[in-house]
């Protein structure tokens, strides 16, 4: 609303706070959503664990030998409410959920899964749902596998449901992609609608997978915390069985080079997958679960741990939205999410800016996440959406860098009026 005289000057007090900023030669990382060293200090104890003498596992076996490729019962059990899925139905395996995705995908196009017609690689193009902003990794997978992406808006309660179902249709769409509890990086859970609709929408592929990426199941930010509704009982439920494949890890829970991946799904899907995972290895490192038994105990374990996790990590979120607020409330050129549990915080730039938002911050020494990476082949086509990561640096830095991004949005927008 402003005339071109007052953006003329606005910009021009913008440009000199903007050379100060460059002055100060920071040189700081948002990039990407990895725990400080704090937070993988609360896990110092396990690395103790199991102990030289304590390698028996509850079913008598030596946990430092081959052997148990689904992982140690009391693994699963310490993981069956993460999961949402009976013990029997988890999968413990090494230490990263995306590899557990990536095997999931790779057997499905060289085997195919159940109630399918075979492998998925003989039916190509095959095509991927991708609700955005989503996950740059999960979209690289289907990228480097020649599968075929459809970007899906993301609405603050799941995906666009309308859009899915129309999308399902097609019998070439055999998967979507669901981060569905503090979604990266929009923060939003999905609703019991989404959920419901998702375990039990008509698809016109028969062996149409919904890839559950629940990454940061307990991974709460404040005391109010968004039931997520059970995805294996709701497909159960619908008739759908074998609809959904659970990831987790304990990546952001112990530590993230050396946590636990975890998958779950039906019994027939256990079966399929167990059939394939025991081509690949003879077993997982069960020291790694049985340190992650003794340590973690049980859901109140869990609860207290991430609440540990919480109490280093809030103030950081809180940092940078009160940074936010205080640059760019009520100019009208940005908006930002205020989530209550994951790791990222979306800002949403004025359009045809994010680009050059990462390119201004990046000139004064803050690395961002490049404009795109929340979209299907780094094409976010308003440029608009920026992933903001502030669990990593110290608090001081996050706060720094925010008020930096705020001002280089800013700048970026005032550019953008004038043209
Ligand atoms: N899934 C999501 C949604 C993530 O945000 C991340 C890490 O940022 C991962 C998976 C990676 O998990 P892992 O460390 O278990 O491979």
């Amino acid at each position: 609303e402003l005339s071109s005289d007052a953006l003329t000057d606005l910009r021009a007090g913008l440009v000199q706070e903007y050379e100060a900023l460059k002055a100060q030669g920071l040189k700081l990382d948002m990039t990407r959503g990895k725990p400080a060293s704090a937070q993988l200090d609360l896990s110092a104890e396990m690395l103790a664990l199991p102990g030289n003498r304590d390698t028996t596992a509850e079913d008598g076996t030596d946990a430092r030998n081959y052997g148990n490729l689904q992982g140690l019962a009391e693994t699963r059990a310490l993981f069956s409410t993460l999961m949402g899925a009976p013990a029997d139905q988890i999968v413990v395996a090494n230490n990263s959920s995306l590899a557990l995705m990536h095997d999931t995908i790779v057997y499905a196009l060289l085997k195919g899964v159940p109630g399918g017609k075979g492998p998925w690689s003989k039916e190509e193009p095959i095509t991927f749902l991708c609700p955005v902003p989503g996950y740059d990794r999960h979209f690289a997978l289907c990228e480097g596998y020649g599968i075929r992406m459809i970007a899906i808006p993301m609405t603050g309660a799941g995906p666009d449901m309308d859009a899915v179902e129309k999308a399902v249709a097609d019998p070439s769409v055999k998967g979507i992609w669901c981060v569905p509890k503090y979604a990266n990086p929009s923060g939003e859970t999905y609703s019991a609608e989404t959920v419901r609709r998702l375990a039990s929408m008509k698809t016109g592929a028969p062996d149409f997978r919904i890839f559950w990426d629940n990454a940061y199941a307990v991974h709460h930010l404040s005391a109010e915390r968004p039931e997520l509704a059970n995805i294996l009982d709701a497909c159960a439920e619908a008739g759908n069985p074998n609809r959904a494949f659970i990831f987790a890890s304990t990546s952001k829970v112990t530590l993230a080079g050396a946590g636990l991946a975890l998958w779950a799904s039906s019994p027939e899907n256990v079966r399929w997958y167990l059939a394939q995972a025991g081509r690949r290895s003879i077993g997982p490192d069960k020291l790694n679960q049985l340190r992650h038994v003794r340590f973690l105990r049980d859901d109140a374990g869990i609860a207290a741990h991430m609440e540990k996790h919480r109490e280093l990590i809030a103030p950081k979120f809180t940092a940078v939205e009160e940074a936010f607020a205080a640059r760019l409330g009520g100019q009208g050129v940005a908006q930002w999410s205020a989530p209550k549990g994951g790791y990222f915080i979306t800002l949403d730039v004025q359009d045809g800016t994010a680009s050059r938002v990462v390119a201004l911050a990046k000139e004064a020494g803050i690395a961002l996440t490049p404009a795109g990476a929340t979209h299907p082949y780094g094409k976010d086509p308003n440029d608009r959406t920026l992933r903001i990561a502030p669990t990593f640096p110290s608090l001081a830095d996050v706060r720094k860098a925010a008020e930096a991004v705020a001002l280089c949005t800013l700048l970026a927008a005032v550019e953008a009026r004038l043209g």
